[in-house]
């Protein structure tokens, strides 16, 4: 089966595999551990930050930013079809008595205009906004990437109303390869970022939060309280790094296949792919095409694709895809929608 559900199904290597076998650990939560201070410091000084702290997942590392930034009984702003808003669980306003603002982008991603007319008039009545939360790539826009320019714009019209900025760049790995902005330069217009290890760098666990030294010793206590103090967590920062270390320049192998599946798509079956910036791509489908008969042919063709709607498809490529198979793929899909 060649799996394109996700960037998240790959497995660890058995370089990755020697490496998290082999880490030196300690009691992260008593004394810190030295793979997971190795990664942290790697991390941090990609991202041009003070300080990174790991964390479990990213849906962790967010819901710590979150609370870390805005206080109960006020509000965050986000793109509409943010991670943050769409995949988890409510977080905010459960753990945090924070409630999300979404903002509806008129482009694929929101810009500083979007912000601007999204932000409320103050009021006493109106809830205070403290934080914009946004996303690069674009996961729910099809790994689209906000470039440097219309980042800083964005994040300026919020800092301009008083917001704290946090970054959910669980692929800000791909928007660096699809640019060659350098990662600092996209983190700096962030008090905090996130990047995810289990993406496109293939690692089994894990994504780190960046930022200013004291508001990573702030989450610290943050983590702990959300249950995320772990202990010879070495095991996976090993894998991590070595993700970090060996698979962040092939991430371009991955937007290449991405491109080369998409071209062999586009069309097919009166759908329409949207041309893919990264790693994602997303297939609209003809009037009166149903995505579970796809999915469905997809798979007896040996092909998983997810249906991230009743009309569109999502197709993600990553470590475990070759270009052999993303051609494959690529024939299989234009099959099932039907020639
Ligand atoms: C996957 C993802 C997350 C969450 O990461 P997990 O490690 O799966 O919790 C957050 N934001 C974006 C944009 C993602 O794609």
């Amino acid at each position: 089966m060649i799996d394109l559900r996700s960037d998240t199904v790959t497995r660890p290597t058995a370089a990755m595999r020697e490496a998290m076998a082999n880490a030196d650990v300690g009691d992260d939560v008593l004394d810190g551990d030295p793979t997971v201070r190795a990664l942290e410091a790697v991390t941090a000084q990609l991202l041009g930050k003070e300080a990174a702290l790991f964390f479990p997942t990213g849906t962790m590392a967010n819901q710590a930013a979150i609370w870390l930034h805005a206080e109960p009984g006020t509000e965050a702003l986000c793109d509409a079809r943010a991670h943050i808003y769409d995949w988890e669980g409510a977080g905010a306003a459960v753990l945090r008595g924070v409630q999300l603002r979404p903002v509806t982008p008129v482009g694929l991603t929101i810009r500083a205009d979007d912000l601007r007319r999204g932000l409320r008039e103050p009021s006493r009545f109106a809830p205070r906004a403290t934080l914009l939360c946004l996303e690069n790539t674009h996961n729910g826009a099809g790994g689209a990437v906000t470039r440097i320019a219309e980042l800083q714009a964005v994040a300026d019209v919020g800092r301009e109303a008083g917001l704290r900025v946090h970054l959910d760049g669980a692929r800000l790995w791909n928007a660096h390869i699809a640019t060659g902005t350098p990662l600092r330069d996209f983190a700096a217009t962030a008090d905090t970022v996130m990047v995810s290890f289990s993406k496109g760098l293939g690692a089994p666990v894990g994504a780190a939060l960046a930022g200013d030294a004291s508001v990573m010793h702030a989450a610290w206590e943050v983590r702990k309280r959300l249950g995320g103090g772990m202990r010879q967590s070495g095991i996976i920062a090993a894998g991590a790094l070595h993700g970090v270390q060996q698979h962040l320049s092939r991430l371009a192998d991955d937007h290449r296949n991405a491109s080369a599946f998409a071209t062999l798509v586009d069309g097919h079956g009166g759908a329409r792919v949207v041309a893919p910036d990264t790693n994602i791509v997303m297939i609209d489908l003809a009037p009166g095409q149903h995505a579970d008969l796809v999915v469905t042919r997809a798979k007896s063709a040996g092909v998983a694709i997810s249906a991230w709607s009743g009309t569109r498809l999502r197709a993600v490529f990553h470590l475990d895809v070759s270009r052999e198979a993303s051609l494959a793929a690529g024939a299989a899909i234009a099959a099932a929608l039907g020639g």
